[in-house]
């Protein structure tokens, strides 16, 4: 069982500033950090696909978190080259403790037939 889907994030404790896997306060440089668990529909801001020409193609997309925050990664749900910008995502699974991975999926797929 995967624990709560969720992106954990850090949130500066004087500034208020979202970050994601800093050890500093992007803006004031703190290292007073706390860490929070992001609501999580976040919007694909870019989107394209590595290797594309291979049976390995996958999306790596940068999604904006409601946060404020930019999150470089995996968008599942539909073909990797039918992600498009403006889709709302969420995450599907936890920060993951072997790879560090967080995957998110489409809220809105597109219709099966509509692939390819
Ligand atoms: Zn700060």
């Amino acid at each position: 069982m995967h624990e709560e889907a969720g992106l954990h994030y850090h949130r500066c404790r004087w500034c208020g500033t979202a970050s994601f896997r800093r050890l500093l306060c992007p803006v004031c440089a703190s290292s007073d950090l706390k860490r929070e668990l992001s609501a999580g529909v976040g919007v694909v801001v870019r989107t394209g696909v590595v290797h594309r020409y291979t049976d390995a193609a996958r999306n790596e997309s940068l999604v904006r978190l409601p946060e404020g925050f930019v999150f470089r990664c995996r968008v599942v749900g539909a073909p990797p080259h039918q992600v498009s910008v403006g889709a709302r995502v969420r995450p599907v699974a936890g920060d993951d403790p072997d790879t560090g991975e967080v995957v998110f999926e489409l809220c809105e797929p597109p219709r099966r037939d509509d692939w390819y």
